[in-house]
């Protein structure tokens, strides 16, 4: 198996990467952890991930506010912490600029038919090339993620942020949104493995596997997923649930009939606007750190997620309380209760979990730790 879009910065990280990417085996047996695992993924977007609904408008003080300071303070804390984390990037920031093609843009995605969005798909994309304010294009910003010392993931969210999960997304736009999306990261030099759905709507799975994935968020396994209620009363128990810091849901990766792994959320680190913002910081934070020890103790995943545009509103408070969180996990890292993974190392690791007793020797030579990378660099 070749590379994958975990950044290497050197030959040391280079050979463990490669150790990583042992070719995947569907487990015959249920899988264990040796230790919990904390997993961060990251949606990188700037503003397509709500143009659909709000246009360019409602958010670009916070797209604006992203570009400037939170993916730098982001990374920073990513340096501090050592934490490798999973950025899961719309494919449309790979490219260096875009312009249309007889008279239209972006002819080689075939267009949703979502039932809320009925003009062109791409009626707000200006085009051009990527300037200090844009909230289309990101190349540079990827590459300062790139960057960071301590190495990153680079995953996939889409092209263009289709939701896949909507009856509108035909395979051929899936097909179509994906493979613009590994042509533009394979011209930045980058193989994702990783996957984050649009608003979590997972669809399509036999095409992101057909297009190199390995490996996807799927939604968070909340108590009342399974009831019969409405959106709003789900919507509801949610809030409920941040508000009262109930313990999240951990869970172990699951290997799905798609041939894709699961490594479910646990918990999204909500902005400071709208209804959210009566919730105070300290509650997601409690939560959180509930998520860390309970994934701990039973040996299963943590995974956080979030936008970085989650982070624009009282943004001191929201950093200090990212912050908080890495404390706490360090604290479990240290005594080698917890590991931090990337989604991606996650799925490259699966056979060091087999309960096999021909991978015995892997798991006794610390499989997780194993593909922990920033101890190399
Ligand atoms: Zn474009």
């Amino acid at each position: 198996m070749n590379s994958s879009g975990l950044v290497k910065r050197n030959d040391d990280a280079d050979m463990m990467m490669q150790t990583m990417m042992m070719e995947t085996m569907q487990p015959e047996h249920p899988i264990e952890l040796e230790r919990g695992v904390f997993t961060i993924s990251i949606d990188f977007e700037l503003i397509w991930g709500t143009l659909d609904l709000f246009g360019p408008d409602r958010f670009r003080r916070a797209c604006q506010i992203e570009r400037k300071e939170i993916i730098d303070r982001l990374l920073d804390l990513f340096v501090e912490f050592e934490v490798p984390a999973t950025w899961c990037v719309l494919g449309h920031l790979f490219l260096e600029r875009c312009g249309t093609s007889n008279g239209r843009k972006h002819p080689e995605i075939v267009r949703p038919v979502h039932s809320w969005h009925l003009k062109d798909w791409f009626e707000h994309d200006p085009g051009g090339a990527e300037g200090s304010d844009s909230l289309f294009l990101g190349r540079s910003l990827v590459e300062k993620i790139r960057a960071c010392p301590v190495p990153q993931e680079i995953g996939g969210h889409s092209f263009s942020h289709v939701i896949f999960g909507d009856s509108g997304c035909s395979r051929e736009t899936a097909e179509s949104e994906l493979a613009a999306s590994v042509k533009a990261a394979r011209e930045m030099g980058i193989e994702m493995r990783s996957f984050a759905f649009p608003r979590n709507e997972v669809g399509h799975l036999d095409v992101l596997k057909e297009y190199g994935f390995e490996c996807y968020r799927g939604p968070e396994r909340n108590w009342y997923e399974s009831k019969n209620w409405s959106p709003q009363v789900k919507r509801f128990c949610h809030l409920w649930d941040v508000f009262r810091a109930a313990t999240p849901s951990v869970a172990l990766p699951e290997f799905t009939d798609s041939g894709l792994w699961n490594v479910p959320g646990s918990m999204v680190y909500f902005p400071m606007h709208g209804l959210r913002r009566y919730i105070p910081i300290s509650s997601r934070v409690s939560r959180a750190i509930k998520g860390l020890h309970t994934a701990a103790q039973r040996k299963r995943v943590f995974h956080l997620w979030f936008h970085p545009t989650n982070l624009a509103d009282q943004s001191g408070a929201m950093f200090d309380g990212l912050r908080r969180i890495l404390e706490s996990a360090c604290s479990l890292r240290a005594r080698r209760e917890i590991e931090f993974l990337p989604m991606g190392s996650l799925a490259a690791a699966d056979p060091l979990w087999r309960e096999d007793s021909t991978n015995a020797d892997l798991k006794t030579q610390g499989g997780i730790s194993e593909v922990s990378v920033p101890s190399a660099v």
